[in-house]
């Protein structure tokens, strides 16, 4: 099989992700900051992440993935001292908000999920190192980083020394640095603000030394692939290299994989805007954990993905159909003749191999849904005209595992997975609408059922009304009650 794809933010192009190994491939994702629940832009991030996970796993590789949660920052401490919080407390609360959407959006435990201030004396060492070797200095008691001790510093994002120059002046105003670029590693403490002893006296770590340190703490001084957000190449990624690799002498990281922002009706998301949604907003609007992770990861990586509600209709219409093909195919597929099964399975092994060749092309799920709609519409067209095989049905189900394996969006934990996010949230979850066409539907197929006495159809059913929300009863002469299912 062709090698998998990605392009690379440092080299700018495409390059082969080496090949799976014994060697676990280790990799590190940029999380959320917890001073707020995340939003379905940081999801789209991590959902992105999630799909690469699962498609590598899917390709043989095995994995050692961090994904951090940046549980000390300027915005935690203000955002706690709003809302009368602790910092530490503040920053609690969110991270179990994050990690019960990750639950709910079906987003893979990392192999390490790692908080900041649990690796503090491992940053104080670092800055230590940084100190010693002439790349950072000390100045009124915070650290700072001498960028012009880093030649290769501006590789990442294609900054030149003189563009970085003027950038700087415009934003620093921070007189006890040597250089305006300069930046800093560790804050000298103030007052009212948490701290953490340092040679240097108390204070706390900045933000790009927090994820150099706790990547390299898990992964090495180099290793395979650095993920996150497109708006951390600069400053948050370039300075994470410069930390690294100054003391290291080694290539910290080999691939740089950023995703493209999420905008929401084409405008950057924000809450003066009024279209800022976390992933809890529209779930207490009613919309299914499936048809989310749908949107997020139907649009490839490395372009922008523009969220609007109508998208998020068609994605909860795209899973249905998914679901419908599976469920017509479950019922039928058995039963048919076995005339055509080596066309029938010609299709499903095309789909299967447009599909791979999709994700391996830098990760277009764009194309590699197009392939499994593809073989949903051969799929239909056979079973509308008989042709559906045991083998071709079988086939066919085979790859819709394969594909949900790395998609996870047929949606079949939807309901457990809301019910535990309710209980743990507390969150009110209006009723969801009812698919009356669905309900009508099986509703008129079981009355025929029973009249022809199939009743293991008729139970089949039954059960399919349950799952779409409605009870059944049989009554006398033959009729059948329903109600909504409570
Ligand atoms: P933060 O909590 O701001 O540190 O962000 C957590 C992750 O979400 C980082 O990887 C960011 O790059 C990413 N991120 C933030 N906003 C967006 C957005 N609108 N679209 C996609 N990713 C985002
Ligand atoms: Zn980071």
């Amino acid at each position: 099989m062709a090698a998998i794809q990605l392009y690379n933010t440092l080299s700018r192009q495409l390059e082969a992700l080496r090949p799976p190994t014994g060697e676990p491939l280790g990799m590190y994702t940029c999380g959320l900051t917890v001073y707020d629940y995340g939003h379905i832009g940081n999801f789209r991030t991590f959902i992105a992440v999630d799909v690469l996970q699962r498609f590598l796993l899917s390709e043989g590789y095995q994995l050692n993935a961090v994904l951090n949660l940046t549980d000390i920052d300027d915005k935690i401490i203000e955002r706690a001292r709003t809302a009368g919080h602790g910092v530490g407390e503040h920053a609690a609360i969110y991270a179990r908000a994050f990690e019960q959407d990750m639950e709910l959006l079906g987003l893979r435990q990392p192999e390490h999920l790692v908080r900041a201030t649990a690796h503090i004396e491992a940053m104080v060492a670092w800055c230590d190192r940084l100190i010693a070797t002439g790349h950072a200095y000390i100045s009124q008691g915070s650290v700072y980083f001498r960028v012009a001790s880093f030649p290769a510093y501006g590789a990442l994002s294609g900054k030149d020394a003189e563009s970085l120059l003027v950038g700087a002046r415009v934003e620093s105003g921070l007189e006890q640095k040597e250089d305006a670029r300069d930046f800093v590693l560790w804050k000298a403490h103030k007052p009212g603000e948490p701290s953490w002893p340092s040679p240097w006296g108390p204070g706390r770590p900045g933000w790009h030394i927090e994820c150099s340190v706790m990547a390299m703490h898990y992964l090495g001084a180099s290793f395979d692939l650095h993920a996150g957000g497109a708006d951390l190449v600069f400053p948050h990624h370039e300075n994470e290299i410069a930390q690294a690799e100054a003391v290291t002498g080694e290539r910290f990281v080999r691939h740089w994989f950023h995703v493209e922002f999420l905008l929401v009706e084409s405008e950057k998301m924000s809450k003066s805007l009024g279209n800022y949604y976390t992933v809890r907003d529209l779930i207490a609007r009613g919309v299914k954990p499936s048809a989310l992770r749908y949107l997020l990861a139907s649009v490839p990586p490395r372009r922008s993905l523009n969220f609007t509600h109508e998208g998020l209709e068609q994605s909860a219409a795209a899973v249905e159909r998914l679901t419908g093909f599976r469920d017509r195919l479950r019922r039928n597929g058995e039963n048919q003749p076995p005339a055509g099964a080596d066309r029938a399975v010609e299709w499903v092994r095309t789909a299967r191999e447009n599909f791979r060749a999709a994700l391996a092309d830098n990760l277009n799920t764009a194309a590699a849904l197009g392939a499994v709609f593809e073989m949903v519409r051969a799929g239909n067209a056979a079973l509308d005209a008989g042709e559906m095989t045991a083998q071709a049905a079988r086939a066919a189900l085979d790859f819709l595992a394969y594909f949900d394996g790395i998609f996870g969006v047929l949606g079949d934990e939807d309901e457990a997975r809301l019910a535990a996010y309710a209980l743990g949230t507390g969150l009110e979850l209006s009723a969801p609408a009812l698919d009356m066409a669905a309900i009508e539907a099986r509703l008129a197929e079981r009355a025929a059922a029973r009249a022809r006495r199939d009743y293991s159809r008729s139970d089949e059913l039954r059960r399919e009304l349950e799952q779409l929300g409605v009870v059944v009863e049989d009554v006398k002469g033959g009729e059948q009650k329903w109600r909504v299912k409570k």
